[in-house]
């Protein structure tokens, strides 16, 4: 069986947060909350996260400040961005700020589900092409240069200098 997605979900409305985040953990969603973006981007220095679901409207750091952030720390994440009545403008911004989607409250939860999924799907892919790439790249190393010399380039590629 496939592990379970771990999703992220940030939404300053502790009800809405509660309740979704329910229905999500029956549909086989790890789910963390958070009700802050500060609190979010605290959580996933030390979570392994997938996916974050990010409520745009919130006080502290709004939802676009949370998305760069995490992107910033965690380049394989992506991230959904939720947003309420009347700031689909400002939720249409985040695409270009990484959002990998977003959505408008209240959502189906059919099409929230796959949205998720689809951005995990995202990730995976990302991951799995550079991880590939790395190894040609130590295959190449490997026929060509000293021991000492491929580890120092493997340290390089490992800190994302390649
Ligand atoms: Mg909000």
């Amino acid at each position: 069986m496939e592990r379970k997605i771990n999703l992220l979900f940030v939404d300053d409305e502790e009800q809405f947060l509660k309740s979704l985040s329910k229905q999500l953990e029956a549909r086989d969603f790890n789910v963390i909350t958070a009700n802050r973006g500060e609190k979010a981007l605290e959580i996933a220095r030390s979570v392994p996260v997938d996916v974050a679901l990010v409520d745009l409207k919130m006080p502290g750091i709004n939802g676009e400040q949370t998305l760069k952030a995490l992107k910033e720390e965690h380049q394989w994440m992506e991230i959904v961005i939720l947003t309420g009545h009347g700031s689909i403008d400002s939720a249409k911004e985040t695409i270009r700020s990484g959002a990998y989607e977003y959505l408008q409250k209240p959502c189906k939860i059919d099409d929230l589900l796959e949205v998720l999924q689809n951005a995990y799907k995202k990730k995976v892919m990302n991951k799995n092409r550079i991880e590939e790439n790395r190894m040609n790249e130590m295959l190449k190393l490997a026929q060509s240069d000293s021991p000492r010399k491929i580890l120092r380039r493997l340290k390089d590629i490992d800190k994302g200098e390649s």
